[in-house]
């Protein structure tokens, strides 16, 4: 066997004996919140569609126009013969929509916070990251080459003590963290850091992947990034920011420069999508009213976001948990290190427009019953 056969099983069977391996199940996403496995259908709690939007008809009419009017595929990148009118009319109402001058639209949320970062700061500067950040946020640190810290999880006292310790021995610095936290589903005290922020001239960049059309108002970051791949509906990722800062992206941001524009298709969806959400503001109240509901349900703390994590802590029994709801039609994937720190694998519930409130009960009653309090 080669060495390169033998690493990738000697590494498996490691994964395996911890019930961390992770393996790709065939599915199929329909209307309502509905996932379709063989033959099962089951309801799905385990979608980032807070708003259900990636099926409504206009949003899908929407694509299916760009297809046939533009094609499958941008062609290059954005800045040879990628950049789509419809690109620059989701970024203006991104823009619009955070109050900021300017937005760039990048490929993925993760290509853009492997972009963001390292273009703003390097070697000789500090980047202080929230522990429980998103792993593209630490990806775009460690590119950078700056001096990377970690403040304990929405620890401002923290954060300030780091601040007071290091930023006078580097040039520039960036906090990073998220408006909701992806695996938590708590909130980020964005008032007290950009306050800190300021008082130490510190850049923050906060992700708000989890937030957008559900946790809207708020302080504001003068970074603010996000994806179209979750409440939008659609693929991609954004950054709302000033037009200085988007234009130095444009040229600096190498997930940026060095990629495939966006699709055509995707961008309608997405463009589409934002306008439903800015004249339906009541959809977006729905998933967190959905997730109160459960967390009274279960006696967990309130919700505050659409997300809630139903803590388990061995990887094993997160899995074994989810497989007995997924036997009771419930779709709820177990979340396991390293995605979340050791010993605390749970189930992320996530709560979508798309859900009743029926629904929502039935799964809070499979779970005590599974799993008595
Ligand atoms: C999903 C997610 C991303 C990545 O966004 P994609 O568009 O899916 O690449 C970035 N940050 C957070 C916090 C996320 O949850």
């Amino acid at each position: 066997m080669s060495s390169l056969e033998s690493f990738a099983r000697d590494k498996l069977s490691g994964l395996d004996a911890a019930a961390l391996r992770r393996r790709l199940v065939p599915t199929t996403r329909a209307v309502d919140a509905m996932a379709e496995r063989g033959a099962r259908r089951l309801v799905s709690f385990s979608c980032n569609d807070y708003l259900g939007l990636s099926h409504d008809p206009r949003v899908v009419a929407a694509a299916q126009q760009a297809v046939a009017a533009y094609g499958a595929g941008a062609g290059g990148s954005r800045l040879v013969t990628g950049n789509h009118p419809l690109l620059i009319a989701i970024e203006a109402r991104l823009a619009a929509h955070k109050g900021t001058e300017a937005a760039l639209v990048f490929g993925s949320g993760y290509l853009a916070n492997l972009g963001i970062t390292p273009a703003l700061v390097g070697a000789g500067d500090l980047i202080l990251v929230d522990a429980l950040a998103h792993a593209c946020m630490w990806g775009g640190a460690r590119i950078s080459g700056a001096t990377t810290l970690t403040f304990r999880h929405n620890d401002v006292a923290d954060l300030g003590r780091l601040l007071a310790e290091h930023r006078a021995r580097h040039r520039r610095a960036m906090i990073l963290t998220e408006r909701v936290f992806s695996m938590d589903g708590d909130r980020a005290p964005l008032g007290d850091i950009l306050g800190v922020a300021e008082a130490h001239d510190a850049w923050t960049l906060v992700d708000d992947a989890h937030g957008l059309g559900v946790v809207e108002g708020g302080p504001k970051a003068p970074l603010e990034m996000g994806t179209l791949s979750k409440s939008l509906g659609s693929y991609g990722g954004y950054l709302c920011a000033s037009q200085a800062v988007v234009d130095l992206l444009t040229s600096r941001a190498r997930s940026f420069v060095y990629t495939t524009g966006l699709p055509p298709a995707s961008a309608a969806a997405a463009l589409e999508a934002l306008a439903i959400l800015e004249v339906e503001p009541e959809r977006g109240a729905k998933p967190l009213a959905l997730a109160r509901r459960f967390t009274a349900r279960l006696g967990l703390p309130e919700a505050e976001s659409a997300v809630v994590p139903v803590m388990v802590g061995a990887a094993q029994d997160a899995l074994a948990l989810s497989a007995a709801l997924e036997a009771r039609g419930f779709l709820v994937v177990a979340i396991r290190p390293p995605t979340v720190p050791d010993g605390t694998a749970r189930l992320r519930v996530a709560f979508s427009a798309a859900h009743d409130a029926a629904q929502v009960d039935a799964l809070a009653d499979a779970i005590l019953a599974l799993r008595p309090a």
